[in-house]
């Protein structure tokens, strides 16, 4: 029997339809319909019962009449997490409600969290503008490699919205160890501590050794410590350790909330990557002779970004983040974003008297500094200009 085609689109279009309102969550199933699977089998067998041919030009029209657009998709949710999901949100809200105590009782800038972030060597926004029709998108990076090989950072952040130097980074170095010209012509800053491994990642060995030579010194006697069920880390990893008579409560975010509790993931590394990805863009764009991928470049610019993201110019925006999180009840006063602040804010050419191109405004001294002043020559102002 053969079936007129407006009824197998008719079909199609209510199947998808329903599929949709049954479960908003299914949407990754659908990212390439009607190409998917489900659907290819589908349309494999109306094949059968109709002459007619899906082509790609048709799906394609379809996809267009019904505003089916392919989605990034940011999470995948099973359907077992699925069921769980109000579980999870009790557990949060638990949680939340724990240290809204401990905040109460010893102070906003007594409670941590920190986490680590794993980077790519050299990072791009991706952003750029193309003509339309143009098919590929090219975008300048200095080295292919550098985009997949990756180092991590641990920074601390407290809910009264300050950083807390210094900034741990976990460089990827053959046997997991510094060779001994490469310690010794290391580059130094005082806001960053460089430790060596294997992978470029964290491991519970490198996590001891952030808690006793990073963590412990910089905290206040009394502290509590959020920290994410990461396997390389629970409370037992640190119970041997001696916490040098310091008073010291780890507790650990549940499985699965990180997303919507944990103040770094909520709103901090976001902007993090943000920042770098646009000062990167710059060095490509203007061709500067910086090879962003060596060791000590690294070191620096994460050093420098840091600093810069320490600046009270950006406290509301880091307490934001526990505010967003539900740890804190107070909204925090409007603060500015630090990649506007910084790169599209900037004065026309360099205030240190040198007539260069500007690349970045200081979010301390809130001078526009070329890339001379900024990074070649480490600008570490320690003054604040409101
Ligand atoms: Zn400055
Ligand atoms: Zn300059």
């Amino acid at each position: 029997m053969e079936l007129p085609k407006e009824h197998f689109q008719h079909a199609l279009l209510l199947n998808l339809q329903a599929l949709l309102n049954e479960n908003p969550l299914q949407h990754n199933s659908l990212q390439n319909f009607p190409e998917n699977k489900r659907y290819r089998q589908q349309l494999y067998k109306l094949k059968h019962y109709t002459s007619w041919n899906a082509s790609k030009k048709w799906i394609h029209n379809f996809k267009q009449k019904h505003h089916i657009v392919s989605r990034k998709i940011n999470k995948f949710i099973t359907q077992k997490t699925l069921t769980d999901i109000n579980k999870l949100e009790i557990e949060a809200n638990n949680f939340v409600e724990k240290v809204k105590q401990e905040i109460s009782l010893i102070g906003a800038e007594n409670v941590l969290n920190s986490d680590q972030s794993g980077f790519n060597l050299e990072m791009h926004t991706g952003h750029t503008l193309s003509f339309k029709g143009q098919q590929q998108i090219e975008t300048l990076t200095q080295s292919t490699n550098s985009m997949t090989h990756s180092y991590t950072i641990q920074p601390i952040v407290s809910a009264c919205g300050s950083l807390l130097s210094p900034l741990l980074i976990i460089l990827q170095e053959k046997d997991g160890k510094f060779g001994p010209r490469v310690e010794a012509n290391l580059f130094k800053p005082d806001n960053v501590i460089v430790l060596p491994s294997n992978s470029g990642k964290m491991s519970t060995n490198l996590v001891k050794t952030w808690f006793t030579n990073v963590f412990l010194p910089n905290c206040n006697d009394n502290s509590v410590l959020l920290l994410d069920s990461w396997s390389g880390q629970n409370s037992k990893t640190f119970e041997t350790i001696d916490k040098l008579s310091k008073n010291i409560k780890i507790l650990t975010i549940p499985a699965g909330t990180t997303g919507m509790i944990q103040p770094l993931d909520v709103f901090g590394f976001r902007i993090w990557k943000n920042f770098i990805k646009h000062f990167s863009d710059l060095i490509v764009l203007y061709n500067y002779d910086i090879n962003l991928h060596l060791r000590n470049n690294v070191i620096k610019l994460q050093s420098l970004i840091y600093y810069q993201l320490s600046s009270p110019r950006f406290i509301n925006l880091f307490k934001y983040s526990w505010y967003k999180s539900g740890y804190l009840q107070e909204k925090p006063l409007h603060f500015d974003n630090p990649v506007d602040y910084c790169f599209k804010n900037c004065e026309a050419i360099c205030e240190l008297l040198c007539n260069n191109i500007i690349v970045i405004k200081c979010a301390w001294c809130a001078k526009s500094l070329c890339i001379q002043d900024f990074f070649i020559e480490y600008h570490f102002c320690k003054e604040y200009v409101a």
